[in-house]
């Protein structure tokens, strides 16, 4: 058995022995790589521990017993077994192993095994890549660790850190068994770096191949989280040579305090200007940035180090979304434009006609065609997926099919007018949704490809932000997509899609005595989202639906019509009048909290008085949830009435509040967001509802409430300009739009920094 391996021992084939980040240290190492050393305390010797010491008798009986679902028990059951663990000696030969491998690490960094260095212990889960196993083995990491016995009790508290409520939780809701998932943990020394910061192999500007390394002293985190601007060099891929830097004044710095931890302190003055790291190190980094690689056969995302004059490799992720090369201006064609409208969801897409006028329709839509509809509905949405694009004759960049395509990707576009009676069934389009154009025949477009290529790019450049920048998302199915763009939490999850996706109207299950399966159908919905943000706050808004958008599903017939469903029935309003509905999604997130969900808050829709606000909030106490725990609870201002009571609701108590812009802007504008005829006369920035927006902002901030959008305007950098301006803590934007939106917060934010700071200086000057 080994119970210790040292990282150039093993390589990406040794998961279930050393975890997923032992191995990948391995691979690194192995190639030749300078990571910085470590060696990894197997698997195999968890195993041994729990074995010897004879607490596997103790601790899976626990297990077996116990009902996950009982958070009270589940939550008593991962205390015990920690505390066994924590307590359990471990067998002398493991921790000899470990002994001897740590002061092996420091004889190789300082020349004298009792010289003790710094280390990091993280855990390393070994079912990592399995999918929602990344609970299995928790994220233990313990940074600043010296000495053999705080490294041995550091090792021990990783292993206790695979029986966290939450761990315990997954894993049995998973399938795994307990007994056979074990954990590894990687023992490594921590750079002291001086200058440290990460290096994108890639880079768009003129297709040329360029790599970017931003740099800047101290340790990582202060680059990360925005503390400093560090220096930007830009290297030629080909050659190595250096075509451009920009040297940033640093006037503070991330350094380890002697005694542990970390400290912010000043950098030296006659340092605070100077290029931070040298040419020759700058050429270096960029040239293991391209074996690095070559070696995953992926341009990567690399986080580095330099401790006295010698580079390190901290880390090394693919940058996954960059795969097809620049592409060649070989074959432009100009087509013959035949159709304009909105672009509401950017791309293209080229494909067969199929012209859907009916539900009985939709099953003629096949992979890779061009749905074509007067308007999309909820029940669209598995033939919308499989479409090469979406093109519709109503809506504007609120509609359904906007929202719905932009999440799902496709492109699409929308409000043409007459694209059903244009297009023909089975005639080959390519719908450009970059610029609302829809051509006959095949077209191809370079530029529009390069556009693409630069959204990726910056995909991967981080820019962080002090106002938070959050993604909506309305189809559970686009969790995976949402979480990957790094947003900050969900500004707005959508109801309707997760009730409807069961083919059945909410009504259907009141009328037929089903809550029970509807409380499961949102819990199964939200549990998705929430998951794969954890522990980021999910906000749900309660079900809001209009009654003539969901007529077709079972129980859809009862809905009643209404000449304008816009104004009618739906909302906090709806739900008041059938509050068995609300409580069931209540009682949805009360159980997904107990799962230990506790991230999901609540977002109250379309309300107009305080009244209703306190109306759901009792209900929400009825059904157990607001005692239960803490869940945030907020509303969405989306009526102008809101808007101007604000201060009511305020007292009534709220964690947050999101500007819900579409309605919004229809309701003080008096501009049907659908009608297509009306919409050059929608602008989220007219003067009247921004004015309402500052006031709401204004008041909010008295009372230290966050402030969010998330509303289609949130997607729009001219309008989240004007929203940083006024003072918005967070900004909730379309998957597609997160990236671009975060790089305008950043830059609007330093914006106002420097013109705060050009100010200052004037008024220094004046005296
Ligand atoms: C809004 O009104 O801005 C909003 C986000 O809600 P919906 O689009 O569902 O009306
Ligand atoms: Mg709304």
């Amino acid at each position: 058995m080994k119970t210790v391996v040292w990282f150039e021992e093993v390589g990406k084939e040794d998961v279930p022995l050393v975890g997923g980040k032992g191995a990948n240290l391995g691979e690194l190492t192995r190639a030749g790589f300078p990571i910085p050393p470590g060696f990894i305390v197997t698997s195999d010797a968890y195993f041994y521990f729990i074995k010897k010491t004879g607490i596997d008798k103790k601790i899976f009986p626990i297990l077996d017993k116990l009902d996950v679902e009982n958070t009270k028990a589940l939550q008593e059951a991962s205390e015990k077994i920690q505390k066994i663990i924590l307590e359990a000696p471990i067998p002398e030969e493991i921790v000899h192993d470990i002994v001897d491998a740590y002061r092996e690490l420091c004889r190789r960094a300082t020349g004298s095994p009792r010289k003790c260095v710094w280390v990091a212990v993280r855990s390393s889960a070994t079912a990592e890549d399995l999918p929602q196993a990344s609970f299995a083995g928790q994220q233990a990491t313990f940074l600043y660790v010296k000495g053999p016995e705080k490294v041995v009790e550091h090792v021990k508290k990783c292993w206790a850190s695979l029986f966290t409520a939450r761990a315990i939780y997954y894993r049995t809701k998973q399938g795994f068994d307990h007994k056979k998932v074990g954990i590894a943990v990687v023992v490594q020394k921590m750079v002291n770096s001086e200058v440290s910061g990460v290096m994108f192999t890639a880079h768009p500007v003129d297709g040329s191949p360029k790599i970017i390394i931003e740099a800047a002293y101290g340790l990582g985190e202060a680059v990360v989280s925005g503390m400093v601007t560090p220096d930007e060099y830009v290297v030629d891929k080909k050659t190595l040579r250096i075509i451009e830097k920009k040297i940033a004044k640093q006037t503070k710095m991330v350094v380890p305090k002697p005694e542990g931890g970390t400290e912010v302190v000043e950098v030296p003055p006659e340092l605070q200007e100077k290029q931070k790291l040298p040419d020759e190190k700058i050429i270096e980094l960029a040239d293991i940035g391209r074996r690095i690689e070559k070696h995953y056969g992926h341009p990567q995302d690399v986080e580095w180090a330099l401790e006295k004059g010698k580079l390190y490799i901290v880390q090394s992720r693919a940058i996954t979304t960059i795969r097809e090369a620049p592409v060649e201006e070989e074959h432009v064609e100009e087509g013959e434009p035949i159709l304009r409208g909105i672009p509401a969801s950017p791309g293209i897409g080229i494909g067969p006609v199929r012209i859907v006028l009916d539900i009985k329709d939709l099953p003629k839509v096949k992979e890779g065609d061009v749905l074509v509809t007067t308007m999309t509905t909820p029940d669209m949405v598995p033939a919308m997926q499989r479409a090469a694009a979406i093109v519709t004759d109503e809506g504007g960049l609120t509609s359904h099919a906007a929202i719905v395509s932009r999440e799902l990707g496709i492109p699409a576009v929308v409000g043409t007018g007459k694209a059903t009676k244009v297009l023909k069934d089975g005639e080959i389009v390519t719908v450009d949704a970059y610029k609302g154009v829809v051509y006959r025949g095949e077209v191809k477009h370079p530029e529009v490809e390069k556009k693409k290529q630069v959204e990726v790019i910056r995909s991967a450049l981080p820019y962080p932000t002090a106002t938070l920048v959050k993604v909506n998302v309305a189809l559970p199915e686009a969790a995976e997509r949402a979480a990957a763009t790094g947003a900050d939490g969900v500004g707005l999850l959508r109801a309707e899609h997760m009730i409807t996706a069961t083919g059945k109207h909410p009504v259907w299950f009141l009328l037929n005595d089903k809550l029970d399966e509807l409380v499961e159908a949102v819990k199964r919905g939200i549990r998705i989202v929430a998951e794969k943000f954890y522990p980021k706050p999910v906000w749900y808004r309660t079900f809001d639906a209009r009654t003539d958008e969901f007529r077709h599903l079972e129980g859809g017939e009862t809905e009643p019509h209404e000449d304008n469903p816009m104004l009618g029935w739906h909302g906090i309003r709806r739900s008041l009048d059938q509050p068995e509905l609300i409580m069931a999604e209540f009682e949805a997130i009360k159980q997904l909290h107990r799962e230990g969900l506790d991230n999901v808050g609540v977002m109250i829709p379309f309300t107009i008085n305080v009244e209703e606000y306190v109306e759901a909030k009792k209900l929400a106490r009825k059904v157990g949830l607001i005692p239960h725990k803490m869940v945030d609870f907020g509303i969405m201002v989306e009526t102008p009435a809101a808007a101007l009571t604000i201060e009511d609701y305020l007292e009534a108590g709220m964690d947050f509040l999101s500007f819900g812009t579409n309605d919004l802007t229809q309701l003080t504008l008096g501009v049907d967001r659908n009608n297509e005829r009306v919409q050059k006369l929608f602008n989220e920035e007219h003067p009247a509802v921004l004015s309402l927006i500052k006031h709401v902002i204004d008041v909010a901030k008295e009372y230290g409430v966050e402030t969010s959008i998330c509303g289609q305007a949130g997607s729009r950098p001219s309008m989240v300009r004007k929203l940083v301006r006024m003072g918005i803590d967070s900004v909730s934007a379309n998957i597609d739009a997160v990236h671009k939106i975060r790089e305008v917060v950043y830059r609007e934010e330093r914006r106002i920094m420097l013109e705060a700071a050009r100010k200052r200086l004037e008024l220094y000057d004046e005296r």
